[in-house]
């Protein structure tokens, strides 16, 4: 699955780089972003622990 984080909304906390690090980083400005796609599972459990729902299918 692809992802999209919104960087208007991402606070930075690093929980999804946490729970699928082959998807999600934190880039230089302190947001995460997806830089690759990953498998569906590890995706949607980021989407559903973000505490501010920065996270969406792309
Ligand atoms: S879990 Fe949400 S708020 Fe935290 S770094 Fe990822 S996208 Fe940003």
């Amino acid at each position: 699955m692809k992802a999209y984080v919104d960087q208007d909304t991402c606070i930075g906390c690093g929980m999804c780089a946490g729970i699928a690090a082959d998807v999600f980083r934190i880039n230089d400005e302190g947001k995460a972003e997806a830089y690759a796609e990953g498998d569906d599972s590890a995706v949607q459990e980021a989407i559903d622990s973000c505490p501010v729902a920065a996270i969406s299918e792309a």
